[in-house]
């Protein structure tokens, strides 16, 4: 009920209907503090990697109240159900007695399972297949990992984590007895790559670690994620071992 009406009411001069109007009034305020006193009522609070935490509480009753998270991602109009939880955690605010006592929520979400980035987060008590919105809206927004291997610098493309092995032109490495790569070259350290030829023909440019070296020769066990790192001597290729390492392709 609104004052323009109770105005329009007195302009026209009709007693009764003013009597009417005030009487609507008076119920429709009634009506609003029960419902306010009977359903529960909380606040969503804190938001984080781990979840979404509040509090919420039924003045009717003791029994821990459930509590469904609902998400915006992305600006979007349709909300998802992203967690469920009870208010049953003990919880202390010596400015708000309702939410004192075992009312509490913190429910975990998955966020890297959502789909979208930025999320507008609503929570409802839920009771008797009612839900009652809690006070607030909280925001979140996925952390954005600047540094993840697979994010590759101008001019370069990140093609996957691989093995990295090493051989020199020994014997043992290159039962061929071949002095030259497969490419014809002279196998130079820090330079010359083994590579499956069928992924990266000779010639190609790959960067692992600061070094960028060139494929140049190929291998029967060099296949798929692999690569076999020319060094100079035998014992280097040893101490070299066997790593795993981000490749970037050179230029793609
Ligand atoms: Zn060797």
């Amino acid at each position: 009920m609104n004052q323009n009406m109770h105005l329009r009411l007195l302009q026209a001069g009709q007693p009764g209907r003013i009597l009417a109007a005030l009487v609507v009034t008076f119920l429709l305020t009634a009506a609003g503090s029960f419902s306010a006193f009977a359903a529960p009522q909380g606040t969503l609070d804190r938001v984080s990697a781990e979840g979404v935490g509040g509090w919420a509480a039924d003045d009717a009753s003791d029994t821990p109240v459930s509590v469904v998270l609902v998400a915006y991602a992305d600006g979007t109009m349709n909300g998802v159900e992203i967690g469920r939880g009870t208010a049953a955690q003990e919880r202390t605010n010596p400015d708000n007695p309702a939410e004192s006592g075992p009312h509490g929520f913190l429910i975990p979400v998955d966020w890297e399972s959502l789909a979208g980035n930025t999320f507008q987060i609503e929570a409802y008590a839920e009771e008797n297949g009612t839900r009652t919105r809690l006070y607030g809206t909280l925001a979140y927004e996925k952390p954005q990992d600047d540094a993840t291997a697979e994010e590759a610098p101008a001019g370069e493309t990140y093609v996957g984590s691989f093995t990295t092995t090493a051989y020199c032109s020994c014997k043992k490495c290159c039962p061929s007895g071949s002095s030259l790569t497969f490419a014809g070259t002279v196998p130079t350290a820090g330079h010359t790559i083994s590579a499956d030829l069928s992924r990266f023909p000779l010639g190609t440019k790959l960067r692992v670690g600061d070094t960028v070296y060139t494929v140049e020769d190929c291998g029967s066990a060099v296949k798929g994620n692999v690569l076999d790192i020319y060094f100079p001597s035998h014992s280097e290729a040893l101490q070299y071992g066997r790593q795993t390492a981000d490749v970037y392709l050179i230029g793609g």
